[in-house]
């Protein structure tokens, strides 16, 4: 059998503990065998960032950059105890945040649904994506404990000695304040990210803030959304067939849970934070959670939602075999594979992105899991295997 032909590299950037293990086992298994894999690869695994004091993730990320697709797997952010366990130079920054600097993007994440895995709410028949505002708000406040009788005020001082002078609250008491900020070009980035993300996966975009009580700061995000989306994005919106539908966050939340799902759902940095949540342990399992970053100017890295698995690491390590879930890191790869078929017109590579999916879906269905799925999964016959048996049982499929 021939093998399928790749035009340009993807930057593949590895990783760490049992994700590192998974990622070399899927290119094994599903993926080599039938693609003739060109990538340009990045060891982002702790010792080499270590060794390289943490360079090369900047060049990983900066070649993403120039070729537009990435894949890449589950590091470890450093933190005291991996400091001891790796003998570190220094406590690294967290790779994703190195690449998201660089890149600019927007973190889209969506579940990855199966038969006999089903959704807690039970209209939910479609994945929904989930995109998080990464900058800003509450994140970056300053906040103060406000000790008795006091006027509290918000000033702003501009280049040209200008001030601006406006009252918080007249305290007759002890109390609270705080500061917060976000800038129009994050804002911008964040919805071009995603009106481009919308048309890619050809789904509904929906945007909601609190913009009837946050008349300024919120009313700032609904409108630059509007202005991209008049001025950029309508027009192919129309032709894709998809709609950008703004509406306020207690009625977004409501219609989300009454959704059959099948939405792009873009929110505040707050409200993603803690909507992601709910999206995502709703659906079931982290394990079977995608991840891609988009950038505002159409670069793409995909990765899986979890983290480098520690606990079943360890447990390889001692010889043990383990049943480590590979579902979301496998569709990284597919999601980085399409993309660069689609970016290259190769449509053979798009097709085969399309069947591996299929393949480790239907495997999933006739009862063939991994063991975080087996609480989860209603099947009469259903069978637990370890890692590479699962991928196997796929690999099969696709001959
Ligand atoms: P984790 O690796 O996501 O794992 C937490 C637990 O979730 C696991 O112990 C396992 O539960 C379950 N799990 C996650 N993925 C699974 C899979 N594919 N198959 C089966 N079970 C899965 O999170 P963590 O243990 O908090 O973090 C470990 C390391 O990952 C940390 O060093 C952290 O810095 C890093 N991390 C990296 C990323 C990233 O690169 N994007 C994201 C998050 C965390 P059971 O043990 O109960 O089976
Ligand atoms: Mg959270």
């Amino acid at each position: 059998m021939s093998k399928i032909q790749m035009k340009m590299p993807l930057v593949e950037m590895d990783g760490d503990e049992m994700t590192r293990i998974i990622w070399k086992q899927i290119k094994d298994i599903v993926i080599e065998p039938f693609v003739d894999l060109k990538t340009e690869y990045f060891d982002l695994g702790l010792p080499h960032r270590d060794e390289t004091d943490d360079q090369v993730t900047i060049d990983a990320a900066n070649r993403a950059a120039e070729l537009g697709v990435a894949v890449k797997c589950a590091t470890i952010t450093p933190n005291a105890q991996r400091m001891d366990e790796y003998h570190l130079k220094q406590m690294w920054k967290s790779p994703n945040g190195t690449i998201r600097a660089i890149l600019d993007g927007t973190v889209f994440r969506a579940p990855i649904l199966v038969k006999g895995i089903s959704p807690f709410v039970s209209c939910w028949k479609k994945p929904i994506t989930l995109a998080r505002h990464a900058y800003g708000d509450v994140y970056r406040d300053v906040e103060m404990y406000v000790s008795g009788k006091a006027t509290a005020e918000l000033v702003v001082t501009y280049e040209d000695g200008r001030k601006e002078v406006k009252k918080i609250h007249e305290f007759k008491g002890p109390g609270v304040i705080e500061g917060m900020h976000n800038l129009d070009a994050s804002i911008e980035a964040f919805a071009r990210s995603c009106f481009m993300y919308a048309l890619d996966i050809k789904q509904d975009l929906w945007f909601a803030t609190k913009d009837t009580i946050s008349k300024v700061y919120d009313h700032r995000f609904k409108d630059i959304f509007q202005e991209i989306y008049d001025n950029e994005f309508k027009d192919k919106f129309e032709e894709a067939g998809i709609t950008y539908f703004y509406t306020l966050i207690d009625d977004a939340v409501a219609r989300v849970m009454r959704s059959e799902g099948g939405i792009l759902w873009a929110c505040k940095n707050y409200d993603g934070d803690v909507m992601s949540d709910m999206v995502a342990s709703a659906c079931g399992s982290l394990a079977m959670m995608t991840s891609v970053l988009v950038s505002p100017s159409g670069k793409y890295e995909y990765e899986a939602a979890h983290g480098t698995v520690t606990r079943h690491y360890y447990r390889y390590l001692k010889g043990e075999t383990t049943s480590t879930n590979p579902m979301a890191t496998l569709f990284a790869w597919t999601g980085a594979l399409r993309k660069r078929g689609q970016l290259d017109d190769l449509p053979d590579l798009v097709d085969f992105a399309d069947r591996l999916e299929k393949a480790s879906i239907d495997t999933i269905e006739e009862g063939v899991i991994t063991g975080d799925l087996n609480a989860l999964m209603d099947h009469p016959n259903k069978k637990v295997v370890d890692t590479a048996a699962f991928l196997h049982a796929i690999a099969d499929k696709l001959n």
